[in-house]
């Protein structure tokens, strides 16, 4: 492809660099102009897993579409792998597709080829000679575990089968860039979870750069190694998953996460607590255990220590991107200072700890005691 040559493109440059980038869709038949992105930068060094997040509409489909130059930008430029994307001719684009594979939610295989056939097709499109094909289709469908399903239609395939003859299909002129559009939304918990270690060992074992895009939090943090969360047509937060996950910032990422990481409540239990401290109420905290210092015996010792005991309402110890994290919301024993000195307490043992407000007593328990 003819790449310009950039000073800024040395071997460590990312290999995705989104700059300044916005998106207007013009009007439609009575409609006003759409504003899917705008003012968005983002970098993508090679070999990363980032997985991007956000509602529905908020402009995800459209930032991968611009990776791949199915959709220019309106103003900003993208570079991939020091091709300007974003000023290439169509003719120079096909190129830069060759290097760029993309999967979809609905697979988006022809149902009058074989699975072998539809991995064929970007080879017989970019001219690869038959026997080269036949070769490289069986260690393509070998790679994905299809090996026996070669000659089969899509309607005869699972839907799991069917991502992987599209994850195939997608890896078949060796790109350097995976793209995926919620690529595993329209299948069942246990089928994600397959295809989500699948993409997972393609990019540990082919060094694949996988940019990655989903609603849901938890294939974010199965699969990635960084998120970009956006919202409106804006990036509002980037970092490592473990930061984002347990340092959440903005408010869209912390409702993406309500009862990904104990960072919810159940909602009976959300009902009973408010701000005020009435009479009998328990002060409610969010404890916060990160990374290899988070000590979980901390509230056996703050009973021990200072008579406060802390009854955990929800949340969980878990590991989130290799490391250990915990998010629990604890309520106090009812008492005068309570609160302060528990959070001192609990401070100077390496746990953040948040005010989540007052649980009103709950009446049932009260009628019984
Ligand atoms: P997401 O993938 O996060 O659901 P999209 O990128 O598909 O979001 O859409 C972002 C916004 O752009 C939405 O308001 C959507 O309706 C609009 N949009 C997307 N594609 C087009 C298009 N081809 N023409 C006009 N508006 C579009
Ligand atoms: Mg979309």
């Amino acid at each position: 492809m003819p790449a310009r040559p950039s000073p800024h493109d040395g071997d460590d440059a990312p290999l995705i660099r989104i700059e300044g980038v916005s998106k207007t869709y013009p009007a439609r038949a009575g409609a006003a102009p759409v504003a899917a992105l705008s003012g968005i930068d983002l970098a993508v060094p090679k070999g990363e897993i980032l997985g991007v997040i956000g509602r529905s509409g908020a402009g995800k489909s459209t930032l991968i579409r611009l990776i791949n130059g199915l959709e220019r930008p309106s103003a900003g430029r993208v570079v991939v792998g020091g091709a300007e994307v974003s000023a290439l001719a169509e003719r120079d684009l096909r190129a830069v597709r060759a290097r760029v594979g993309m999967i979809f939610q609905h697979f988006n295989l022809l149902s009058s080829r074989t699975a072998a056939d539809n991995v064929a097709l970007p080879l017989e499109i970019a001219g690869w000679k038959r026997d080269a094909i036949r070769t490289r289709v069986a260690d393509l469908l070998a790679l994905v575990g299809l090996e026996d399903q070669a000659r089969r239609y899509p309607a005869e395939l699972s839907g799991g089968q069917k991502q992987r003859v599209g994850i195939a299909r997608a890896l078949a002129t060796g790109p350097d860039v995976l793209l995926s559009d919620e690529a595993t939304s329209a299948l069942d918990p246990e089928t994600t979870r397959a295809i989500l270690a699948l993409l997972k060992r393609i990019n540990r074992d082919l060094g694949l750069t996988i940019v990655l895009i989903t609603h849901e939090m938890s294939v974010i943090r199965a699969v990635a190694d960084a998120v970009a969360v956006i919202e409106g047509g804006a990036i509002v937060e980037r970092g490592s998953v473990f930061e984002v996950f347990t340092r959440p910032r903005a408010e869209i990422t912390r409702s993406l996460l309500a009862g990904e990481t104990g960072h919810g409540l159940p909602p009976g239990l959300a009902a009973r607590i408010g701000p005020e401290p009435l009479p009998g109420a328990a002060p409610v905290l969010r404890l916060v255990f990160r990374g290899a210092g988070a000590d979980t015996a901390v509230i056996a010792r703050l009973a021990r220590e200072t008579g406060i005991e802390a009854a955990i309402l929800a949340g969980s110890v878990d590991e989130i991107g290799g490391q250990p994290f915990g998010a629990l919301a604890v309520a106090l024993s009812a008492g005068p200072d309570v609160a302060a000195r528990a959070r001192a307490f609990l401070v100077g043992h390496g746990v953040e700890t948040e005010s989540l407000g007052y649980l009103a007593p709950n009446r049932e328990e009260a009628r019984v005691a």
